[in-house]
């Protein structure tokens, strides 16, 4: 079992005097205080680096705290360990005799699953065990109607990637607000491929990762593939037999990696009846990487497609079919590109790894991951702008939650309206 200290929790008689210590004395950030009313108290949290300190006030003269300092004065009252499991950590402490206070977890605050171990069992500390909730991520298919369209947000498993990396020169106490990140350090995202249904045939930008990714990748990119590209097209009763067109965003492993499976030994393309529509100059990159993007550029991801001759390759921003186009951004990989989908006079654009999840919205939030970053924020400057003004339908390839949303400005201030 791996245990991390949370916090450290202080029963406090007189506030004033606690924070005249730690707030004026130490000039540590004071938290606003959460009121616990089950437990008629009222919590104030101090960040300390990794862990934090949490003063206990009580507001009631029967709660456990003000009984606790009745009989033993102010002082510590409790230690907070969080763990990833907390029913199995529970059971092996059960089965090594430790003594509990709750046998089953129960809820705390902001979702997470507490429970006491008793002090007869742990020296006199009172030890609360703690597994923060786990960041949703939405991974069920969402159909919309578009015009003459059809577009359905489709996803090929939740995945992790380095939180830092996420958001390039943004400061971690900025971002770990929007996208909290675990304990390696990785951020919750998922990966969502979208499916246009047209008259002229079923296109699918992008493709998900797929099933080819060895074990330690899988670990290191925290990839769960107990749910996946085949059974979101499951879920709106379609396969791989059913997509006629696969565009790619770029050609990296989180959004190309799908385009090709493992038969035997042999590396097929995934969508037997599809061809494969990517754009030359980024097929040229990607099929002669250096030392900074080797690892995001899998050869067995596209080279078996061009191998099968079912790829398309063309040139240029240009109309892809009726009402899909793609525009060139650069930035992230020297061609990546996004795509745009006008119907029945509106615009959605599927804009990739430019804004890779709504956290993203101000200028600078630009991934470390990008080659070409001033290029980024260049464009994303210009395209916020247009997307707000004409209220573009913005898809979100990598946002755990929002798979879709309007953005809005209101006071300075970014934010996405949710649509899917
Ligand atoms: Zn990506």
């Amino acid at each position: 079992m791996k245990a991390i200290l949370d916090h450290v929790g202080i029963a406090v008689t007189n506030l004033d005097e606690a924070l005249a210590l730690y707030r004026d004395a130490l000039g540590l950030h004071v938290e606003v205080p959460e009121e616990v009313a089950s437990q008629r108290v009222r919590t104030h949290f101090i960040p300390t680096g990794q862990s934090a300190l949490e003063l206990l006030e009580p507001t009631s003269e029967d709660s456990v705290i003000a009984q606790y300092v009745e009989k033993r004065g102010p002082g510590l009252h409790h230690i907070t360990l969080r763990v990833d499991d907390i029913r199995a950590a529970l059971e092996q402490l059960k089965a090594r005799g430790v003594r509990l206070v709750d046998e089953q977890p129960r809820p705390g605050a902001e979702g997470a699953l507490v429970a006491f171990i008793h002090p007869a069992s742990a020296h006199g500390v009172l030890v609360e065990l703690k597994q923060a909730a786990a960041p949703a991520v939405r991974l069920d298919p969402r159909t919309m109607a578009f015009g003459d369209l059809q577009l359905t947000t489709l996803h090929d498993g939740p995945f992790r990637l380095d939180g830092g990396a996420m958001f390039g020169v943004v400061p971690r106490p900025l971002w770990e607000k929007k996208a909290p990140p675990d304990d390696r350090h990785r951020i919750q995202l998922a990966m969502r491929p979208l499916l246009v249904d047209a008259s002229w045939g079923r296109m699918l930008i992008d493709c998900g990762v797929g099933e080819k990714m060895n074990a330690k990748d899988r670990d290191i990119y925290a990839l769960d593939r107990s749910r996946t590209l085949d059974d979101a097209l499951a879920a709106i009763k379609l396969s791989s037999e059913s997509i006629e067109i696969a565009l790619a965003s770029h050609l990296h492993w989180d959004h190309f990696g799908g385009a090709t499976e493992r038969v035997g030994k042999a590396l097929k393309p995934r969508f037997p009846k599809a061809e494969y529509i990517i754009r030359s100059a980024e097929w040229e990159d990607a099929t002669h990487p250096h030392e900074r993007n080797r690892a995001s550029y899998l050869q067995d991801d596209f080279v078996p497609l061009k191998d099968a001759g079912v790829v398309v390759f063309f040139e240029g921003d240009q109309e892809i079919r009726p009402g899909v186009r793609v525009v060139r951004t650069g930035g992230h990989t020297g061609q990546h590109q996004i795509v745009f989908i006008e119907s029945g006079g509106r615009t959605a654009v599927f804009v990739a790894d430019m804004i890779p999840t709504a956290a993203h919205l101000e200028n600078a939030w630009v991934m470390g991951y990008d080659l070409f970053p001033m290029d980024t924020l260049a464009f994303k400057r210009r395209f916020i702008r247009e997307a707000i003004d004409r209220e573009y339908l913005i898809f979100f390839e990598h946002d755990p939650l929002i798979a879709a949303g309007v953005i809005r400005e209101k006071d300075g201030r970014r934010y996405v309206e949710q649509v899917l």
